[in-house]
């Protein structure tokens, strides 16, 4: 699983790295930002889930597994 946060979109709640703090990291400002280039580390997949429900301003974006893609053909 992969994240992404859209650092146009994000107003610094901080919430993100709460909720996820093996996934998201802030700046001195509170903003956010992935860890490891939003490589989720196992586990804390649940916890990035909810970071990305749990954002004020939906700035952070999921993308599930590439293995999915992978094993259709
Ligand atoms: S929760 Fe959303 S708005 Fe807040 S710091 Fe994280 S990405 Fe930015």
């Amino acid at each position: 699983m992969r994240v992404q946060l859209d650092a146009t979109m994000c107003d610094g709640y901080g919430r993100c790295a709460e909720f996820a703090p093996d996934v998201f990291v802030l700046d001195d400002w509170g903003y956010g930002s992935p860890v490891a280039a939003g490589e989720v580390p196992p586990g804390s997949e649940d916890a990035a889930r909810l970071a990305a429900a749990e954002c004020p301003v939906k700035a952070i974006l999921i993308h599930e597994a590439r293995d999915a893609a992978r094993t259709r053909g």
